[in-house]
């Protein structure tokens, strides 16, 4: 990889309780009675960008940044940068194409009022942009954006035939630059080693032997955190199993595994990934 090809780490700014597609108590429309921890937890989460000098790239829930929008600028002077993880957090494929458009625009007029303008890049909440709702790439380029987080290669969320570099998809409206994140396969499976349980569960040892031997191919390892999961004692919800274990597992000691991680191979933002040479 040449030496000025980082890695890439990225952050889903999002509330504990923004969970997709459990309703309830977690509804939306129960979100300004549930306890906030987002500012806290971010700030955890900064200072220790900040100690490691590493820049990210922050995908921000819109909900959020209408709330919060001295904490979007603290993001913004730090150096990181700014994407979309849309409006109310809701999975592409449940909200279908025109909903889609409108919680996106919502989103980035969030975003532009917090202090970001130009908003160019999105994250789908839960990995949500697969097989179900490849017609939303459209709806990106239409909407400005020009690069794309959202296809996670695994089973459980996307499909491990989906690319595991970053590449150009075309679409009617023009091209997008789809960015995928971390996966490695162990035990026949392909495991998340770049977010959630996965890189919760992982000693910072194996991580960085799996960005190394990705490197090696000439790809940058792409990493995920919520600010969540630095929350040193986070709001107990009961949630689907599936979900329970994606929540909850091994939160324990995992700011300090993570800073181990960052400050044993280059990480920088998104906008850093120059050198990377985009195959179609
Ligand atoms: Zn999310």
């Amino acid at each position: 990889m040449p030496a000025d090809t980082r890695n890439v780490f990225t952050v889903d700014l999002e509330e504990w309780f923004h969970v997709c597609g459990v309703g309830g108590a977690l509804a939306p429309e129960n979100w300004d009675r549930l306890p906030a921890r987002v500012e806290q937890t971010t700030r955890t989460l900064l200072d220790l960008l900040d100690t490691i000098q590493v820049r990210a790239t922050f995908f921000v829930v819109g909900w959020v940044g209408d709330r919060y929008p001295r904490l979007i600028e603290t993001v913004l002077a730090g150096g990181h940068e700014i994407g979309s993880h849309g409006y109310h957090h809701a999975r592409v494929y449940d909200l279908g194409p025109d909903a889609f458009r409108q919680d996106l625009r919502a989103s980035i007029r969030a975003l532009a009022a917090a202090g970001a303008a130009r908003v160019t890049m999105f994250r789908a909440p839960e990995w949500s942009i697969n097989d179900r709702s490849f017609w939303a790439l459209q709806t990106l380029v239409e909407e400005g954006v020009t690069l794309d987080a959202s296809m996670a290669p695994i089973k459980l969320v996307g499909a491990v035939t989906y690319p595991r570099h970053p590449h150009v998809r075309l679409t009617p409206a023009g091209p997008i630059t789809e960015v995928p994140p971390l996966v490695v396969d162990r035990f026949r499976q392909v495991m998340p080693m770049g977010w959630g349980w996965g890189l919760r569960m992982s000693s910072p040892q194996r991580v960085l032997r799996a960005i190394d031997a990705v490197n090696r191919a000439g790809i940058p390892a792409v990493l995920m955190v919520h600010p969540w999961e630095f929350d040193p004692d986070p709001p107990r919800v009961r949630l689907p199993a599936r979900l329970q274990f994606a929540h909850y597992f091994r939160l324990s000691g995992f700011r300090e595994r993570l800073r181990d991680v960052l400050r044993g191979a280059p990480f920088g933002h998104i906008g850093d990934m120059a050198g990377v040479s985009l195959a179609e």
